[in-house]
C-alpha cells in the first residue's frame, strides 16, 4: 500500500506491522493444553498450568529506523501480573483509562538471541489503541540496544521480507 507521507510528502509504501497472533507460551502448548487449560483472544491470553496461571495481552511496540520518515510496528505479547491484567481487561473500552504496567515480553523476535523475558513498561493508551511497550533501558540485551539506537532502513526491509517468507515463525 502506498501513502501520501506527512513527513516529506513523497509517496512512500507501507510497512505491514510484525505482528504475532499468539504469545509464544501459547505456542509451546499442545492441542490438548490449548484446549484444555487455555484462552486465547486476539488481545487476551490466559494459561491455567497446575502450579500457576499465566496472563498475556496483545500489545505494540515501534522499532525507530534511522534517516527514515516510518519506523517500524510490531504487534507483540507480554505478560502481566494477575492484577495488571485484570485492571486492563477491565478498562479495555475505557478510553480514558491512562496507566502503565510492568510486563515480561513473550514474543520470539527473529534474529536475536531469545528476546523472552526482557522486561518492559507497558503504557497504555487515550483513544482505545493497543497499549504500546518499552523495552527497559538497562537490560542488556541486542533488541534492546536496537530499541535505543534505531535501525537501517535496509535492515526493517529485510525484517519485513523474512515475516512475508516465513508466515509460521509470526502465528
Ligand atoms: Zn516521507
Amino acid at each position: 500500500m502506498k501513502y501520501i507521507c506527512q513527513c516529506c510528502g513523497e509517496l512512500h509504501d507501507t510497512w505491514p506491522s510484525i505482528a504475532f497472533k499468539v504469545p509464544n507460551n501459547y505456542l509451546q502448548l499442545s492441542a490438548t493444553e490449548k484446549k484444555n487449560i487455555a484462552e486465547i483472544s486476539s488481545d487476551f491470553c490466559v494459561i491455567r498450568y497446575e502450579d500457576q496461571t499465566d496472563y498475556f495481552i496483545r500489545t505494540t511496540l515501534t522499532q525507530k529506523v534511522i534517516d527514515n520518515c516510518t519506523d517500524l510496528d510490531y504487534g507483540i505479547w507480554v505478560s502481566l501480573s494477575e492484577k495488571s491484567f485484570y485492571d486492563y481487561r477491565e478498562n479495555f473500552h475505557n478510553d480514558d483509562h491512562i496507566t502503565s504496567y510492568f510486563g515480561w515480553l513473550c514474543s520470539f523476535i527473529p534474529g536475536y538471541p531469545s528476546t523472552l523475558n526482557i522486561p518492559t513498561t507497558v503504557q497504555t493508551k487515550s483513544d482505545n489503541q493497543r497499549p504500546e511497550v518499552f523495552p527497559r533501558e538497562s537490560h542488556n540485551h541486542p533488541f534492546v540496544k536496537d530499541y535505543y539506537s534505531g535501525i537501517s532502513v535496509t535492515e526493517a526491509e529485510r525484517r519485513v521480507d523474512e515475516m512475508m517468507r516465513h508466515t509460521g515463525y509470526y502465528n
